[in-house]
């Protein structure tokens, strides 16, 4: 039998950096994925899942030590976003230079920041990393608890943390429930080349059954998520690629003129999901296993980063007061502190997908003189580009510059 101090099960984005923030700590750590991920591919292709990553997360990433490695891989800066609605005349244009700040976030693929993750973790001496393998059973001690691997190896941690993604095999075996909806949305993806460069801008086309944004990326390309009603969805991943490009043009009522290449496409399926609670004795839920939101403003992983962020800072405090970093006590804190910064934005997407979702003619002129208000009105709009960067809120220390 091993024993640790802390379990991730879910070694994603959010459940590496958790570890990673607690790298270097007295912690004995085990992190626990099913799958291996790849630390190299072919340097001319390009992962078709990507993040906007925000000021925030990008702090969080400089201070767990994978910044600097996901920069020597390739991250992109968007330093404009220009967002407006189908049905009207309404946009709102954001740039870094409202805020004197040199770019509003940056768009990376989910492998770089994966990748950068798993490095910073082998270089851990006080983190163990269990891929491929998978928790076959749990037992909810008083003092700890027992994992038991499918290959028989039996583990014991204070605290086991699911960050197992939105599917949470931790959160249903610990009988968490969640509430939420599916969106009758799909979200397309692929990554595209276009005739016209994207001038490091963030594109966004909101119509009535979904948005398309167009994210920049090195070498011209632009990230796609197209979110559409699921039978669009299927109809769009059966097309030919040129017909696949031609539609798209056309949805994007050709804003940077033809699309010339495109990679592989793929298919996401859009909830909305919130897990009653966050913790339990000696369990804590972060990132989409405690919450899952629509990707219409790139915030799903920021706000899981957050998470991870904001647990690592509650368990060293823990720690410097020899605190039991599983009980109630202490996991209370993150709880509170997490919950109400969810909740907050996931009602603002859900929000934002109704609003530009409704055809009804009076919505329809109040989303519009909406957008133009917030683009001529600098402190409203001042206010937007601060919570979009993530730097609104009580923000954890790692968040912190
Ligand atoms: C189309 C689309 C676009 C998006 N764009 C953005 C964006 O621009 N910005 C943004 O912030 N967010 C975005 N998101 C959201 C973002 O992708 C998620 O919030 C993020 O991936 C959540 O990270 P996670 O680590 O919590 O979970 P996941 O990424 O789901 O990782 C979970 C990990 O747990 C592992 N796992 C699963 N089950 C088990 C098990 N039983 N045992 C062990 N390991 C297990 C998996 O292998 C995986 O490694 C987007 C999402 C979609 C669908």
């Amino acid at each position: 039998m091993k024993n640790y101090d802390l379990i991730v099960c879910g070694g994603g984005m959010v459940g590496a950096a958790l570890a990673a923030a607690l790298g270097d700590t007295a912690l004995r750590i085990a992190v626990i994925d099913l799958y291996k991920p790849k630390l190299r591919w072919p340097k001319d292709s390009w992962g078709i899942r990507t993040c906007a990553i925000t000021r925030a997360s990008q702090h969080i990433l400089e201070n767990v030590g994978a910044w600097e490695y996901m920069v020597s891989r390739r991250v992109h800066p968007y330093s404009e976003m220009h967002v407006w609605d189908s049905t009207g005349t309404g946009a709102v244009h954001f740039s870094a230079a409202d805020v004197g700040e040199p770019n509003l976030g940056h768009i990376v693929e989910n492998r770089v920041i994966q990748a950068a993750l798993l490095k910073r973790l082998k270089e851990l001496s006080n983190v163990d990393i269990l891929c491929p393998a998978r928790i076959s059973a749990l037992e909810w001690g008083e003092e700890q608890v027992t994992v038991t691997l499918e290959d028989g190896e039996v583990l014991t941690t204070a605290l086991l943390v699911g960050a197992d993604g939105r599917d949470s095999w931790v959160r249903s075996q610990a009988g968490i429930t969640t509430q939420g909806w599916e969106y009758d949305q799909t979200a397309v993806i692929t990554v595209v080349r276009t005739e016209r460069h994207h001038r490091d801008t963030a594109w966004q086309r909101f119509t009535p059954e979904g948005p398309l944004a167009f994210l920049p990326l090195g070498e011209g390309r632009s990230s796609i998520v197209w979110s559409v009603n699921p039978q669009h969805a299927e109809c769009l991943l059966s097309l030919d690629d040129a017909t696949f490009m031609t539609e798209l043009e056309q949805a994007f009522e050709h804003t940077l003129g033809s699309v010339t290449e495109m990679a592989e496409r793929g298919a996401f399926p859009l909830r909305l999901q919130h897990a009653k609670n966050y913790i339990k004795p000696r369990l804590a839920l972060i990132g989409d296993a405690a919450h899952a939101i629509h990707p219409l403003a790139g915030q799903g992983v920021n706000l899981g980063l957050a998470d991870a962020a904001t647990l690592a800072e509650v368990i060293s405090d823990a720690l410097q007061q020899k605190r039991d970093i599983g009980s109630m006590r202490v996991l209370r804190r993150y709880e509170r502190w997490r919950k109400s910064d969810n909740i907050a934005m996931m009602a603002a997407m859900d929000g934002f997908k109704r609003l530009f979702g409704s055809e009804l003619p009076p919505v329809r002129w109040g989303r519009n003189l909406g957008l133009t208000l917030t683009d001529t009105i600098p402190p409203v709009k001042k206010h937007f580009i601060h919570h979009a960067m993530g730097m609104a809120g009580h923000l954890p220390r790692l968040a912190c510059r």
